[in-house]
């Protein structure tokens, strides 16, 4: 199962950037799977109920942590990708980050602070919904934002982007060295299609909510974004932080990926209950045989009670001689 599945997500994976082309990646792409929507709905939940399984052993092994980092353009799915493939999973081994705007608190520090702040702990899986690449997306697509990122003037140079994806970098092989798991997932859709998700949110009602005039406005740098997420990808996709590029275009496929994705990189580390030792095992024994005899000691000691009281406990004491 575990191979068919590796076999099944890996022409989304990019472990290494150097030759890397968005325009290789068809986002309506749904691989050798004729699958409807229903039998996709089906396998999305024999997957998530594997996931569920693995997690259940990370948690227990407390070792590992796990990183999930979610970019795309705005109605690609990640918050619908999210919701879906982490349904089920025991909430407490789970933790979702989403990243907007800086406040200007977090202006005040370095740009990989408040990230920072809010990495797992081992054992458990943490979601980055957007996250530390906004800094190399958003913000070179909108210089202006650069501009207020209170950086000394000297160290704003031509060179900052290839400086942000080397610190990056860093970054995450420093991560992976300490034993975290980083999968980044790219939802791939494609203009059309965002434009389609646009309008249905315009048209339908229950969907008025979600429509941002700020995301049609970004709309207009579409092939700044596509470029900057090229770019990105070029940099920073590694072996032990890799890229996934999910084509987007079709929900279903998309979920099925991510959650493929996801098991794969849990099902690398051979994760196991933790093994208990000798010494731990008759500790366990002991324990049993406490409990197994509680209730013959409770009775034991009522027994001798009443024996020393030669009467039976709980027994209504006698009246007293001449009570009415
Ligand atoms: P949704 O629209 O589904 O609620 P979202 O992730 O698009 O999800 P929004 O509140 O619409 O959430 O957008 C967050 C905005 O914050 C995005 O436009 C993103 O580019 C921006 N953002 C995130 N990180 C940074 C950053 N470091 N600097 C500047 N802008 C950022
Ligand atoms: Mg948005």
């Amino acid at each position: 199962m575990s191979k068919r599945i590796r076999k099944f997500v890996k022409p989304y994976l990019v472990t290494n950037g150097s030759k890397f082309r968005l325009k290789a990646f068809d986002p309506d792409d749904h691989g050798s799977l004729k699958a409807s929507k229903d039998a996709a709905a089906s396998l999305l939940e024999e997957g998530v109920s594997r996931l569920c399984a693995l997690q259940e052993k990370l948690y227990a092994q407390d070792q590992w942590g796990v990183l999930l980092i979610f970019q795309a353009m705005d109605a690609a799915g990640k918050d619908g990708a999210i919701k879906h493939v982490m349904s089920g999973i025991n909430p407490q081994g789970c933790q979702v980050y989403s990243f907007k705007a800086p406040t200007s608190e977090e202006l005040d520090h370095d740009f990989l602070w408040r990230t920072s702040k809010s990495l797992p702990e081992r054992g458990r899986i943490g979601i980055f919904n957007r996250s530390y690449y906004e800094e190399a997306l958003v913000v070179r697509v909108h210089p202006e934002i650069l501009a207020k990122q209170k950086m000394p003037t000297e160290l704003v140079t031509k060179r900052i982007w290839d400086e942000r994806f080397e610190d990056i970098r860093s970054f995450e092989r420093y991560l992976a060295r300490q034993g975290y798991v980083i999968v980044k997932f790219f939802l791939n859709v494609s203009r059309k299609e965002q434009k389609a998700r646009f309008l249905e949110r315009l048209e339908r009602p229950d969907k008025n909510w979600k429509f941002s005039l700020a995301d049609a406005h970004e709309r207009k740098h579409w092939k700044d974004y596509q470029e900057a997420y090229e770019d990105v990808i070029r940099a920073t996709a590694t072996k032990h932080a890799p890229w996934y590029v999910v084509p987007a275009d079709k929900k279903w496929f998309a979920r099925l990926v991510v959650a493929g994705a996801i098991y794969d990189a849990l099902a690398r580390l051979g994760l196991r209950y933790p093994v208990v030792g000798q010494d731990k095992k008759k500790e366990l024994a002991a324990a049993r045989t406490e409990l197994l005899n509680e209730g013959k000691a409770v009775k034991k000691a009522k027994r001798a009670e009443e024996r020393a009281a030669g009467e039976p406990a709980g027994a209504e004491p006698r009246p007293e001689r001449g009570a009415a």
